[in-house]
């Protein structure tokens, strides 16, 4: 077991998040002309690079990094069956409890958290005017129907996880890809809960995007590899710059099982909230394969040509949610400052994560600094994502970049036409130096594979 590590308060509430997102452009309350709608965003510019940034470089981790892993994209809607086999239709549901008095829901397992209609009451069933009902199981799938028909011979569910487009093409992919055990099958891709508890951002949303990979091994090497992803897995968020004492693994108790898993680990965060749930890490046996051998009819086993043997890997399965990472970036990468008596917001995302790598600036707006500095951005965001800006003084724009987070801001200014410098400024040192316009693009992309530790630990 990986020891839990040091703690540390919140240094940043939620509100304050939220207040950046939507001023920056990242992330917008959906639907918002109409009121909006329970638990769903909509992703703005900011928002989508990022969130982009997060994916590639979960990619980069699972393909790059291991030559035994493949990639998979299946549909969001799967045959019913599926749901039968993984036991989401029996057993993916929490359990409910209704307020007669204030018609709120709350998860009977997470009451603690709620807070009551009534006010000064804090928690559900705590005012005399409470009226709990009992507990009642709520299935999570979002149903729909397929075909012209809406009878129960046509229901279907929107995938409340993609690790079971996994296992359903886990011939597949045994097949095309020739390996052995340990390989691995990863996938990005939507995922629909009909959450109850929600309210804390894009922590949980009734539609998210989730990045799962299923890892098929010999049984008793099991213990072995669920050890190794959790290390991989920690590492992962501590190479893109989260700080470890905002990052600890807890194991999950014998009555928190989910019905799959003979053990679990949570990466948790300490998200504003508290700490909480970032990534599972689950030990899931050969429960998925099983019971789609099961349900199917089609053996899911592994034959292994030296022994001639035939086998049931077993799976130890990261999963995370692409959301709730760029939720635990942002957060991490907040960052307040006083500079020269000014406030400064800025979020000190790793370069590799950060929307915009780059801004070119001029000065002003006249004697031919906007022509070179368009010049020079058309040869920078060829090689790394950069953004042109000319609007406004020079101190707004570089707020503006701070606060999306842009490690690199190059400004043209008088001395550029005279001997082609620029001033290359950092994000998070607020360090000038006076670069050659040439080959900047290329510093900045050698820049960006390098190493990276947060600021915010020195
Ligand atoms: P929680 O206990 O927070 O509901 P879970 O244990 O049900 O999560 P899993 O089924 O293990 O979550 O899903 C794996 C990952 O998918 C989670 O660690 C999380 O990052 C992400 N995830 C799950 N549900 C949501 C959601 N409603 N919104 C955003 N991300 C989610």
């Amino acid at each position: 077991m990986v020891p839990a590590q040091e703690t540390r308060a919140p240094e940043v509430t939620l509100d304050e998040i939220v207040a950046l997102c939507k001023r920056r452009g990242f992330i917008f309350p959906s639907s918002e002309i109409y009121g909006g709608i329970g638990s769903t965003y909509d992703y703005g510019h900011y928002g989508v690079l990022l969130r982009n940034n997060v994916k590639a470089e979960w990619w980069r981790a699972m393909l790059s990094d291991h030559e035994e892993i493949v990639a998979l994209d299946s549909a969001v809607i799967q045959h019913p069956k599926v749901w039968e086999a993984s036991g989401h239709i029996g057993g993916f549901t929490d359990p409910l409890i209704d307020c007669r008095t204030c018609k709120l829901r709350f998860r009977a397992d997470k009451l603690e958290d709620a807070e009551c209609g009534r006010k000064p009451s804090k928690h559900p069933g705590e005012h005399s005017e409470c009226d709990l009902t009992e507990a009642r199981q709520f299935n999570l799938m979002f149903e729909t129907h397929v075909g012209p028909l809406k009878d129960s011979a046509s229901v279907a569910y929107l995938r409340p996880e993609t690790a079971q487009g996994i296992f359903i093409n886990f011939k597949n992919v045994l097949q095309f890809a020739r390996r052995k055990p340990p390989f691995g099958i990863a996938q990005i891709g939507k995922s629909f809960r009909n959450e109850i508890t929600t309210g804390n951002f894009i922590f949980r949303t009734r539609e998210f995007e989730q990045m799962e990979m299923e890892y098929f091994v010999p049984p008793d090497e099991a213990p072995k590899w669920h050890e190794y992803w959790m290390e991989e897995r920690m590492r992962w968020f501590t190479d893109l710059g989260i700080r470890s004492a905002g990052l600890r693994l807890r194991e999950h108790g014998p009555d928190e099982l989910s019905h799959y898993s003979s053990a679990t680990s949570d990466i948790e965060y300490l998200f504003p909230m508290g700490w909480s749930e970032l990534e599972g890490i689950a030990n899931r046996g050969d429960f998925d394969l099983r019971q789609h051998t099961e349900f199917s009819g089609e053996k899911l086993e592994y034959f292994d040509p030296d022994t001639k043997e035939a086998y049931v890997p077993h799976v130890i399965e990261p999963a995370a949610g692409a959301d709730r990472a760029m939720l635990a970036f942002i957060v991490d990468a907040y960052d307040t400052e006083e500079v020269e008596g000014r406030k400064r917001t800025v979020l000190r995302l790793h370069p590799r994560l950060a929307p915009v790598k780059a801004a070119v600036l001029p000065l002003v707006s006249k004697e031919g600094m906007p022509e070179r500095a368009r010049a020079i951005y058309d040869e920078v965001r060829s090689k790394v994502a950069a953004e042109y800006d000319e609007g406004g003084s020079i101190g707004r724009r570089y707020r503006r970049q701070d606060e999306i987070g842009t490690p690199w801001g190059i400004t043209v200014d008088g001395q550029t036409a005279d001997d082609g410098t620029v001033t290359l400024r950092d994000r998070d040192s607020l360090e000038q130096v006076r670069l050659p316009a040439e080959g900047i693009a290329e510093h900045l992309a050698a820049k960006l594979a390098e190493a990276w530790r947060s600021p915010k630990l020195d």
